[in-house]
């Protein structure tokens, strides 16, 4: 009973009682039994939806009711405030949580203060990086998804992390929440913590294909859901949900389905179809409510996404996948729980934490394109288990049901044997990979907790992979490799045994780069130091035409590349020293005269999208044309020299970065996030990222830049503040405002008031107007801009009411 639990905060068993937690599921139970709220470590190894959660609350809530202090790592961002809000409930308990989410290069002091702090592994990998001091009082950590160290991206950064923090606080207590995987007992043995497995769940869970005009289940029955001649199944399948009453007792308009598909086009797509359906089965007191939620989402921003996402949450159907803005996202999940939603359409993304339960889960997709692999490949098993999980929301279904699809028979046999029959796979640490090692062990030499070659080895020992490997050398060799790249990049220095982090490597480790994104803005950087004047010629030049002349003879030398036609522009009479020739090495002494930046935010753009630490936009049928001909276009801004079309691979990423970097421009030069979306085929939520991360690697290279050529600063933070608020040059100090945005900045600007400084002296009707009469924004606006009588009760109404809309 939780009522009996012990060392919990006066008052928490209480509330657990009155929130309907009266005893302890199965796998709960155990875990205290295993000492979870005496600080004992424990892996729990249960399905989705089984109460994982609050064995990591009991084991944190212990630990601060002891003096000590909490961190709960969340595997996604978007979790992060989630999971804050969730603990939140214990504040009335004197429990301080706050969550870190933001700059990853801050050591985040105020969190010192929280008892839990939640955050990503990527932050607590920085917090360790920055020394955040309160680190060391860490007393219990919770990783949350833990099976996701087998990730080839993301999973190393937890590993690492976790080995830091245990090194830090040798009596650390390690909660780790997984899934059921093919072996808990490595997780366990890796963390020296007690193992609790179970197959568990607090509602029952059928399983079973879809073929012809039936389900199938695990259990030998089957339903029978008929399929119209040239009709869909998962229509079929959500209407059959829809008109079955459940349990025959709570007539409840029958239950709800999740749909999960494998990219966001089939999302939508499919969650236009499926509007249909539920379009058909909502009462008028529904309608009423979803045509406000559809208003709602409209209201959050009136993008094409978001349109379509209204349109259909109108008919009670939706979609959701990782473009989605984030306020879209918690409208879709709340009305969806209040099962205003009928049907979620969703990428697996949707799987992994959210809790999103409903009656019936359809997996439509069990296979998806994958780019290493060069065709579409099957899904997990414990990714399909994580989607079928969602399946039955304990208290209201009898059960839940997770149904596949096939077309025919052999492949329902298929889908028993590889998803339903199936055991999860193994979590495999995918450590040593120089990609993972090249970043993690430039940390840890950096943050202090290695010296050595051989202290290094020792400290990798300590992880899954060395739990794990019957390939001991591997670890050593791929080392040996990155040390030897970490080297020669000017990051580490050896001597002998001993590693030491130069001033550069110390600032990449903090600022949270991967080496090889470093390495890359270092020698943009530097070659745009070394070819600025040739380069300012070029951009002078081709208001002529003839830089665009002479690289299209270039071309005709293909191994020339495009580097060489810039070499070849003649330098049009600004040749101070009158030797006339193109050698830019004789300009030492001369400043060329523009009045241009360089390098350019375009050019900018492109060299931090190059970066490993950036997900390139995708070209499409197309778009290698189109970027081709821009990449001739604009290459006198690109700061390295283009690869030859020839080198097909790293032309291509060329291109990409180029693409992305586009994007970036448009949002810098105040195009419509609209206009942007249709442009590039993106969601808002792309934009956001892109955005976020660009804004991050340029502060990045604003450091890089003062440490090795401080020309390149002004340049790089002024493309760093266009792409942080979206706006043109002129209008980044009035942008920089608390409660002003791109579009009001423009407003405002258009009016005539062009700085901080003019806010302070305008007109208070020209504010008003400029932000459309609204009186309390342009007071918050003007006291923004430290106006010492930002009251607007002087401006009369008549005044405001005449101004003509900006
Ligand atoms: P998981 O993290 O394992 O996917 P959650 O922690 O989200 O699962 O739990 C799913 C739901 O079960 C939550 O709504 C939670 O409040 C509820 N729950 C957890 N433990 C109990 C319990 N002992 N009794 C009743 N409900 C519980």
């Amino acid at each position: 009973k939780t009522a009996d639990l012990a060392g919990l905060p006066p008052g928490v068993p209480e509330h657990l009682r009155d929130e309907g937690i009266e005893e302890l599921y199965p796998p709960q139970a155990e875990a205290v039994e295993a000492g979870v709220t005496a600080g004992e470590s424990l892996v729990a190894s249960v399905p989705t939806a089984s109460g994982k959660t609050l064995v990591a609350e009991l084991a944190m809530l212990s630990a601060v009711e002891r003096g000590g202090k909490a961190l709960y790592i969340v595997p996604l961002r978007a979790l992060a405030s989630e999971k804050k809000a969730e603990f939140e409930r214990w504040e009335e308990y004197g429990i301080d949580v706050g969550v870190s989410t933001g700059n990853y290069d801050s050591s985040g002091e105020w969190l010192a203060s929280q008892d839990i702090i939640v955050a990503t592994s990527e932050k607590v990998d920085s917090l360790v990086r920055n020394n955040a001091p309160w680190v060391d009082d860490l007393s219990c950590v919770v990783a949350d998804e833990v099976h996701l160290v087998d990730d080839s991206h993301r999973g190393p950064t937890l590993e690492v992390t976790l080995g830091k923090l245990r090194k830090i606080n040798p009596g650390l207590q390690v909660v780790a929440l997984s899934a059921t995987v093919g072996n808990p007992e490595d997780i366990a043995e890796w963390l020296d913590a007690e193992l609790v497995e179970s197959e568990w769940r607090p509602i029952d869970l059928k399983m079973g294909v879809h073929y012809g005009n039936a389900i199938t289940f695990d259990d030998g029955s089957q339903r029978e859901v008929r399929v119209g001649k040239g009709d869909r199944q998962t229509p079929a399948l959500v209407a059959d949900i829809l008109d079955d009453d459940g349990d025959g007792e709570d007539d409840d308009g029958g239950g709800s389905s999740l749909v999960f598909v494998n990219s966001r086009r089939n999302a939508e797509a499919s969650a236009k179809r499926l509007a249909d359906v539920t379009e058909k089965r909502l009462t008028s007191e529904e309608r009423g409510e979803l045509a406000e939620i559809a208003q709602e989402i409209r209201d959050v921003s009136d993008t094409e996404t978001s349109d379509t996402l209204a349109n259909c949450v109108a008919k009670g159907a939706a979609f959701h996948h990782a473009g989605l803005a984030a306020d879209h996202r918690s409208l879709v999940e709340d009305a969806f729980r209040e099962r205003l939603i009928k049907v979620i359409s969703a990428t697996p993304t949707l799987a992994a934490g959210v809790n999103t339960p409903s009656r019936r889960v359809i997996v439509r997709d069990w296979q998806r394109y994958d780019g290493d692999f060069g065709g579409m490949k099957p899904l997990d098993v414990l990714e399909v288990h994580q989607m079928m999980g969602r399946a039955g929301r304990p208290g209201l279904d009898p059960y839940g049901e997770a149904v596949l699809l096939a077309k025919n028979a052999d492949t329902r046999d298929e889908l028993f044997e590889r998803y339903i029959w199936a055991d999860a796979e193994p979590v495999r640490s995918k450590l040593a990979a120089e990609p993972a090692l090249r970043t993690h062990l430039l940390a840890t030499v950096a943050s202090g907790f290695a010296h050595t070659r051989e202290g290094l080895l020792e400290f990798l020992d300590q992880t899954l992979y060395a739990t794990q490997t019957d390939e001991p050398g591997r670890l050593e060799r791929v080392t040996d490799n990155v040390l030897d790249y970490l080297e020669a990049n000017g990051f580490v220095e050896r001597d002998g045994d001993g590693v030491t982090a130069t001033s550069v490597g110390h600032t990449v480790s903090r600022l949270y780069l991967d080496p090889m994104s470093a390495a890359e803005i270092i020698d943009g950087l530097r070659w745009a130091s070394d070819h600025r004047e040739e380069k300012l010629r070029e951009l002078e030049g081709e208001a002529d035409g003839s830089a665009r002349e002479n690289r299209a003879d270039a071309e005709v030398d293909a191994d020339a590349g495009f580097q060489r036609a810039s070499e070849m522009v003649p330098e049009e009479g600004t040749d101070a020293d009158g030797d006339g020739g193109g050698d830019a090495e004789s300009d030492d002494d001369v400043e060329f005269e523009t009045d241009r930046t360089y390098p350019t935010a375009l050019g900018l753009f492109h060299l931090v999208c190059r970066t490993p630490d950036m997900y390139q936009l995708y070209l499409k049928s197309g778009d290698r044309e189109e970027y081709t001909e821009l990449c001739y276009e604009r290459e006198p801004e690109l700061l390295g020299n283009t690869p030859s079309e020839y080198e097909d691979v790293r032309f291509e990423e060329w291109l990409s970065a180029l693409k992305t970097a586009r994007l970036l421009e448009d949002w810098a030069d105040e195009v419509d996030e609209d206009r942007i979306t249709e442009r590039y085929g993106v969601g808002p939520g792309d934009i956001r990222g892109k955005v976020e991360t660009a804004e991050w690697l340029l502060g990045a290279a604003e450091q890089l830049a003062g440490e090795i050529d401080a020309s390149a600063t002004v340049p790089v933070r002024e493309a760093k503040m266009r792409v942080q608020y979206g706006v043109r040059d002129e209008l980044i100090d009035l942008a920089g405002i608390r409660g002003v945005g791109r579009k009001r900045a423009r407003r405002l600007f258009e009016a005539g008031i062009q700085t901080r400084a003019d806010l302070r002296e305008a007109d208070k009707s020209v504010v008003l107007a400029a932000l459309r009469g609204r009186r309390k924004t342009a007071e918050n606006v003007l006291e923004a801009a430290g106006r010492k009588d930002p009251s607007m009760d002087d401006v009369r109404e008549a005044d405001a009411e005449d101004l003509p809309e900006a």
